[in-house]
């Protein structure tokens, strides 16, 4: 199963991924969380990637496909793959057609994760991550055991530096602007199930209707 996770920041497509691989096996593949892992290295490349990630604006086309289909290539494997973040725009997502033409491989679904603007600002404010594991929990809603520590890991949360209001803003118009045509991009295609969930549910809720959404999916491959 090769699948496209797709949504506007904060629906939900990282806590959700992280769901779905365990459920189903396939390989996760974060645009974000590999260029935050650049970023953190602080290469050249990497504060190249943070000018644009700080100021909430979409990373150029030709920088981001190169990073992910070396990506694509290691990781592809026979139990499918999970792109998350990856394509955000129409020129990424035909070089990522190209690419998978080319390896004889095609995608199966597109998977939409909703959520509204005023949850979407309520989501991100409170989002805070291990910065030794990356697991992602929320102030209100996905609480660690003990304030401010991870669960796994018992170090500080930490909060990304574009989770802020202003920066929100930038990032959700980016969205409805470059990002959504993709959906309409794949609308319509034969073979491509696109898939709408709710996001705007309590966690369990949105992994219980995604999983539904690509058990069926799977029957019809
Ligand atoms: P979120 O989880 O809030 O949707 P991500 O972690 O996916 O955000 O992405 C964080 C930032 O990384 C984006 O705001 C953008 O600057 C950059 N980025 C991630 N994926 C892409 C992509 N496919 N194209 C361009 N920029 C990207
Ligand atoms: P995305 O990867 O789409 O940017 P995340 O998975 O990082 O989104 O979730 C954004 C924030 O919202 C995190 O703090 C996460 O813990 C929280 N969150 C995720 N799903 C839900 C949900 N269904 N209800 C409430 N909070 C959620
Ligand atoms: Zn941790």
């Amino acid at each position: 199963m090769r699948i496209i996770l797709m949504g506007p920041p904060g629906a939900g497509k990282g806590t959700q991924a992280k769901r779905l691989v365990d459920k189903f096996g396939m390989a996760h593949l974060s645009s974000g969380d590999i260029f935050r892992a650049e970023k953190a290295g602080g290469s050249a490349l990497g504060q190249k990637l943070a000018e644009y990630m700080n100021a909430g604006q979409l990373v150029p086309d030709e920088i981001v496909v190169e990073i992910m289909a070396k990506a694509i290539t290691s990781c592809d494997s026979p139990a499918g793959l999970l792109l998350d973040g990856f394509p955000r725009t129409v020129a990424q997502a035909e070089a990522l057609d190209a690419q998978l033409d080319q390896a004889g491989k095609s995608l199966d679904g597109v998977v939409v994760i909703t959520a509204d603007e005023d949850e979407i600002v309520e989501r991100i404010t409170g989002r805070r991550s291990c910065s030794d594991c990356g697991k992602v929990y929320h102030v209100k809603y996905l609480r660690p055991q003990n304030d401010n520590l991870c669960d796994k890991c018992n170090v500080q949360l930490v909060q990304r530096a574009d989770d802020t209001e202003g920066v929100i803003r930038q990032r959700l118009a980016a969205y409805n602007l470059q990002t959504e045509p993709v959906i309409a991009y794949y609308r319509g295609r034969p073979n491509v199930q696109t898939l709408f969930v709710n996001g705007t549910q309590p966690p369990d809720n949105v992994t219980a209707d995604l999983v539904q959404g690509l058990e069926q999916l799977k029957t019809e491959m």
